[in-house]
C-alpha cells in the first residue's frame, strides 16, 4: 500500500477515539499497530512498553511478529535497535537492520526478512514510555519523514498509555497479556543487591504496625485443645527459645546474647501466659487465646511512645508464632523460619540475627529500609537480601515459592523448575568456590613494595572468615555492632570480652579499633526517640560521643585493655577538624591513666588516627597529619559527603560516585600528604574492593586495603596478576587527568574491554 500522509491522518481525534472504543490497553495496543501498519504501507508494526517495576521493556503488541513474543519479549534499556532509541531517546532509521551494531537476532521472533527498520521512542514528560517500531522487507524504505510522522504518533499516545497503565496500576491490573503466577506480581522484579548470595523458600511476610502485625491462627490446623495440651506448649517454647538464645551466645558472643531476652520476659510473665490460660479455662479454643492476648499486646506496644517498646512488636507477634506451631508440632523443632525467605518493609538488626538464628534463608526489605548496618551485619551473617522497589510485593500472600539472586537483586517469584534448578546449581558452585579459596595476606610488586589485605569487620564472626581465607589483620573494627544490635550499651568488662576475641583471632596482625560510630542511618533504638531530621549532618560518631564522655572513656577503657600485648590502633570516625583528635587523645591518655591508677593492664601506646571521610580533612591534612598516627580513608562516607548524596537513599544512587573526578583528586591529596609527611594511610571504605579502585589506589602509592573479608579472594587475584607498579601508576596518572565522570567511565569501560 502507498504510504499516505500518516502524520494527518493519525490524528489526535482518532487515537483517542481509538483508545476510547477499546476495552482495555491491549486492545487498544493491537488496533494502534494495526493502524500505523495500514498508514504506514509496513509489514511490521511492533510496541514496546517499559515496565516500571522492572525497567524492561516487554513487547505488547505486534502486527507480523511471534505472537507467542507478545507479553514476553523482554529487552533492556539499551538493547537491541529498540533499547538503543529508547536510551538515547531518539528516533533510529536503518535501511538494513542487520548491518547495525545494536542489531540483536531474537530467536523464533519470526522478523529474519524484514530490512529497513525505524523505531521511535515514546516519552511522557521526562518519563519512558516505550517504543514504536516498524519493520519493512524493502532495504531502505523509512525516511526521516516517516520518523518525524511516527514521532508525532508517539507523541500523542503517550499520555493516553501513561494515563491507562495508572489506571490498570490503581485497579491491580498488570499489563502482561499471560496469567501470572502470583496473582499481581510479575514472575520476577529486579531491585538492588543489599548482600550477596542466593535464597531459596517460601515467602512470609512480617507486618510491621496495626492490623499486618496482628497474629492470626490458620483454620485449616488442628490445634491440640486442652488447657496440658497449651501448658505443655508453653514449656516447649521456653525450652526452644533458651536453646535459640544459647546457641546464639555461643555463634555471636558479641551480639547474641540478649537477643531473646524480651521472649523469655514475655513467657515468664504470668499477666500474658495467665490470661491465656484464663481464656481457656473459659472455653476459649488455646489458639485463639494465644491470638487474642498477643494481639491485645501488640496494639498496646504499637502505640508506646518509646521506640525501643515500638520495637518489641514482633517479638510479640514471633512469640506467638511459636506458641501457636508447638500447638501442633512435637518439641524438637526450632528453626521456625525454615525455608523461610521474610518479606518485610522494616528490619531492625536484632531481628535479623533472630530469623538468621532461626533458619531464615533470605531476606527481601523494601528498598527505603536498607541501612548500611543492616547491610554490614547481612555480609557477616551471610543472609541473601535483596531490597525492592516495588510495594506490591509486600502484599504478597503467605508461602509462595521464591528464589533470592543476591548476587543481582532479583526475585524470582513462583519461579519454574528450570529457574529454581539453575539456582540450587549456582549456589552450590558459589559455595565450593567460598571454602576453597586461600589468599596470602602480604601481595608483592614489581617495585619491592607490597599490598597488605587486611578484613572489615562487623561482627565477631567475621574473623573467622577473615582467618580461613588467611588475612592477618583487622583494618576496620566497626564497634557498633553489638550496641546496635542488642539495643543497649554493653559495659565495659563486655565490650573487653568482645575485644579480646579480635587480638586472641589475630595476634601477629595490625588491629584498628573505632570507636563507636552511630547515627547517620546507625541509630539506637534506645536513644533515638527524637529524631534528627538530618540524622547524617546530625549527632553522629565522634560528636555523639564527645557529648557522652562517659561512653567515650568505658570504650576507651575497654579497647585499651583487651589491646594489651596487640598491634593496637584506634581509629576515630567522623572528624572534621583538629580539636576533635585531640580531645579523643586526651580522653585516650586519661583512660590510660586512670587504668594505670587502678593497677589495671593494658595498652600504653596504641597508635590514634582518623578515618578521612568529610571534605574539611581534605584542606586541613597538614594540621591533621601533626595531630595523628595514621589515617584510613572511608570511601563510602567520603563520596557521600564530597558528592553531597546520600549513601542509602536509591533515587539518587546515580550521583553516588566513587570515581568522580572530585573523589580521585580528593584521595590523591591525602595520599600526597601522608606520602610527604611519613604519615601510614590505608582505605577501609568498599570501593577499596572495586578493582580498578585498587589499581588507582596502588597507582597512588597506598598499599593497605582493608575489605570485607568476603571480597578479599577476588581482588588478591586480580592485584597477584598486576604486580607491575609502572602500569597501576600509568593508569592512575590517566584517571587524575580526566575532568568529568563520563570520560571516567569511557576510560574504564575501555580498560575493561
Ligand atoms: C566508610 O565510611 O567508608 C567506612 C568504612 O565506614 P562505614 O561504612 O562504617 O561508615
Ligand atoms: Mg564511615
Amino acid at each position: 500500500m502507498e504510504r499516505k500522509a500518516i502524520d494527518l491522518i493519525c490524528s489526535v481525534a482518532e487515537l483517542t477515539s481509538l483508545f476510547e472504543r477499546q476495552k482495555s490497553i491491549e486492545e487498544f495496543l493491537d488496533q494502534t499497530v494495526n493502524l500505523i501498519a495500514q498508514h504506514m504501507g509496513t509489514d511490521l508494526c511492533s510496541i514496546f512498553i517499559v515496565d516500571s517495576q522492572s525497567g524492561l521493556l516487554f513487547l505488547r503488541a505486534s502486527t507480523g511478529l511471534n505472537p507467542e513474543a507478545i507479553g514476553n519479549l523482554t529487552l533492556k534499556p539499551g538493547e537491541g535497535i529498540t533499547g538503543t532509541a529508547l536510551k538515547e531517546l531518539r528516533p533510529i532509521i536503518l535501511p538494513r537492520a542487520k548491518d547495525s551494531p545494536h542489531f540483536k537476532a531474537v530467536p523464533d521472533l519470526h522478523e529474519e526478512e524484514y530490512e529497513a527498520f525505524l523505531a521511535v521512542p515514546i516519552i511522557h514528560g521526562l518519563r519512558r514510555i516505550g517504543v514504536i517500531v516498524c519493520q519493512q522487507r524493502k532495504v531502505g524504505y523509512f525516511s526521516t519523514r516517516d520518523a518525524r510522522a511516527l514521532t508525532a504518533i508517539a507523541a500523542q499516545m503517550a499520555a493516553m498509555i501513561e494515563n491507562a497503565l495508572l489506571l490498570m496500576e490503581l485497579h491491580g491490573e498488570r499489563l502482561k497479556k499471560k496469567p501470572e503466577t502470583a496473582g499481581e506480581i510479575p514472575p520476577f522484579l529486579h531491585g538492588q543487591q543489599t548482600t550477596p548470595g542466593i535464597a531459596i523458600g517460601r515467602s512470609y511476610y512480617l507486618g510491621r504496625s496495626g492490623a499486618d502485625s496482628l497474629l492470626s491462627w490458620d483454620s485449616t490446623v488442628q490445634y491440640r485443645q486442652t488447657l496440658e495440651d497449651f501448658r505443655q506448649a508453653v514449656e516447649s517454647t521456653k525450652r526452644q527459645i533458651q536453646s535459640l538464645q544459647k546457641q546464639l551466645k555461643e555463634h555471636f558472643a558479641d551480639v547474641g546474647s540478649l537477643i531473646f531476652h524480651a521472649h523469655l520476659l514475655m513467657l515468664t510473665d504470668k499477666a500474658f501466659t495467665g490470661e491465656m490460660e484464663q481464656r481457656i479455662l473459659n472455653g476459649e479454643a488455646p489458639e485463639e487465646a494465644v491470638a487474642s492476648v498477643v494481639n491485645n499486646y501488640i496494639r498496646l506496644f504499637a502505640e508506646a511512645e518509646a521506640a525501643s517498646v515500638r520495637e518489641k512488636v514482633q517479638d510479640l507477634k514471633d512469640l506467638g508464632h511459636r506458641l501457636l506451631l508447638n500447638l501442633t508440632r512435637d518439641e524438637g523443632e526450632t528453626e521456625d523460619y525454615k525455608e523461610t525467605i521474610i518479606l518485610t518493609e522494616e528490619l531492625y538488626p536484632s531481628e535479623l540475627i533472630k530469623f538468621a538464628a532461626q533458619g531464615a534463608a533470605g531476606i527481601v526489605l523494601h528498598k527505603a529500609s536498607i541501612t548500611s548496618h543492616l547491610r554490614i551485619l547481612g555480609l557477616s551473617i551471610k543472609i541473601p537480601m535483596v531490597s525492592i522497589e516495588d510495594k506490591k510485593l509486600f502484599t504478597m500472600q503467605d508461602g509462595i515459592p521464591l528464589v533470592i539472586d543476591g548476587f543481582h537483586g532479583t526475585v524470582f517469584i513462583d519461579p519454574d523448575d528450570e529457574t529454581r534448578d539453575r539456582f540450587v546449581q549456582l549456589a552450590k558452585e558459589h559455595a565450593e568456590l567460598e571454602s576453597s579459596t586461600k589468599i596470602e595476606p602480604e601481595i608483592p610488586l614489581s617495585d619491592g613494595s607490597s599490598v597488605s589485605l587486611l578484613a572489615n569487620v562487623g561482627l565477631l564472626g567475621d574473623l573467622q572468615v577473615a582467618a580461613g581465607y588467611g588475612i592477618q589483620g583487622i583494618g576496620l573494627y566497626r564497634s557498633e555492632f553489638p550496641f546496635l544490635i542488642r539495643n543497649d550499651f554493653p559495659s565495659e568488662e563486655e565490650q573487653y570480652r568482645i575485644y579480646r576475641r579480635i587480638f586472641d583471632t589475630f595476634t601477629n596482625g595490625p588491629v584498628y579499633m573505632r570507636i563507636l560510630d552511630m547515627g547517620g542511618d546507625k541509630q539506637l533504638g534506645f536513644l533515638t526517640d527524637k529524631a534528627e531530621s538530618n540524622p547524617f549532618l546530625g549527632l553522629r560518631a565522634i560528636r555523639f560521643t564527645l557529648k557522652n564522655p562517659e561512653i567515650l572513656l568505658t570504650q576507651l577503657r575497654a579497647i585499651l585493655r583487651a589491646g594489651l600485648n596487640g598491634d593496637l590502633y584506634i581509629i576515630v570516625p567522623f572528624v572534621s577538624g583538629i580539636e576533635e583528635i585531640q580531645q579523643i587523645r586526651r580522653m585516650m591518655n586519661s583512660a590510660s591513666a586512670e587504668l594505670t591508677e587502678q593497677g589495671i593492664e593494658h595498652h600504653t601506646s596504641p597508635k590514634l588516627g582518623i578515618m578521612v571521610e568529610l571534605p574539611s580533612t581534605g584542606f586541613i591534612l597538614d594540621e591533621l597529619a601533626d595531630e595523628v598516627d595514621f589515617m584510613s580513608i572511608g570511601t563510602n562516607d567520603l563520596v557521600q559527603y564530597l558528592l553531597g548524596v546520600d549513601r542509602t537513599n536509591t533515587s539518587v544512587s546515580g550521583y553516588y560516585e566513587p570515581f568522580h573526578p572530585a573523589v580521585l583528586r580528593f584521595i590523591a591529596k591525602v595520599a600526597e600528604v601522608c606520602n610527604v609527611r611519613r604519615i601510614p594511610l590505608s582505605v577501609c571504605g568498599d570501593s577499596a574492593a572495586d578493582k580498578f579502585m585498587a589499581s588507582f589506589l596502588i597507582g597512588l602509592g597506598i598499599r593497605v586495603f582493608s575489605i570485607a573479608p568476603g571480597s578479599a579472594p577476588g581482588i588478591y587475584e586480580w592485584i597477584k596478576n598486576k604486580r607491575d607498579v609502572h602500569q597501576h601508576r600509568d593508569f592512575c596518572r590517566h584517571l587524575l587527568k580526566l575532568g568529568s565522570s563520563q570520560a571516567i567511565r569511557e576510560y574504564l569501560d575501555s580498560s575493561r574491554a
